[in-house]
């Protein structure tokens, strides 16, 4: 503290600031630098970030709608086309909580990164729309979202909006053209992953300098590759998550605490 960093007859590097005593090495800090010093940044969020918003992570037993049900079973695109009554039994309430559901400081965070230019995209594997609602322009939705539901017969868009005048009496989503049944245009496991988005997503990893992963435990494939893609173009990584991700040895930097808590540390370091 306090200390004059170099000679005052020495003004050969003004624009190097290597000199600046950095009050705190902390990960925030560094992952300010890193961000400001990044011509490409873009983000990659999973669940974690949803879940200050109250939206359980369904990795996690015992939580809420996913208390009594295996998700992997329900929510799959042979249990919708097999029982697609059953299927809406436990999707239509999923549908109308998450509608109810606001976007919380981190999601305004990384909206805030991307106003100021310091954020190219963000791509989430979320289906909560949270990033969008929260003010981000280009959101990558490689899972879906709950915007909209189609039609399995005729691909009529019905906006989740106006989707619960679609339901019949037995509770399943019709289409009123075809009589089709509509999906939520959400991911089902079992599904392969949409190729425009997945494309988008993998140009913006191959590009990108610094990819800020947030919330996500990566270990989820093809979404799990898109780091690679950014380590072998000599990109860096910054991993906000709680628990252990397999990439965790190739981050510049590694935080772990709440992720509002740590991403408001980043904006306050920018
Ligand atoms: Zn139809």
């Amino acid at each position: 503290m306090g200390r004059s960093p170099g000679s005052p007859s020495q003004p050969r590097t003004p624009s190097s600031d290597r000199a600046t005593p950095t009050p705190a090495n902390t990960p925030a800090a560094k992952l300010a630098q890193l961000i400001k010093g990044s011509s490409c940044t873009v983000a990659l969020t999973g669940a974690g970030i949803s879940v200050p918003s109250g939206i359980p992570d369904f990795r996690t037993p015992g939580k809420g709608l996913w208390e009594k049900v295996d998700p992997m079973e329900v929510a799959h695109i042979d249990a919708f086309r097999r029982d697609p009554e059953r299927f809406w039994s436990f999707y239509r309430p999923r549908l109308h909580s998450l509608g109810d559901i606001d976007p919380n400081r981190a999601h305004e965070a990384l909206a805030e990164l991307e106003a100021r230019g310091l954020l190219e995209a963000v791509i989430t594997q979320n289906i909560d729309m949270l990033h969008t609602r929260a003010g981000c322009e280009r959101v990558i939705e490689v899972h879906g979202s709950i915007r909209s539901l189609s039609c399995q017969g005729c691909g009529e868009v019905v906006p989740i909006e106006r989707s619960e005048e679609r339901f019949d009496a037995e509770g399943v989503a019709r289409c009123a053209a075809c009589d089709g049944y509509l999906k939520p245009d959400v991911i089902l496991f079992g599904e392969l992953l949409p190729a425009a988005a997945m494309a988008e997503a993998e140009e913006l990893a191959a590009r990108a300098e610094l990819m800020l992963c947030i919330g996500s435990s990566l270990e989820v494939y093809p979404v799990a590759g898109l780091p690679s893609l950014t380590l072998a173009r000599g990109g860096r990584l910054a991993i906000v998550t709680q628990g252990p991700t397999p990439f965790d040895a190739d981050a510049a930097v590694r935080m772990d605490g709440d992720v509002v808590a740590d991403l408001d540390a980043v904006l306050d370091a920018l």
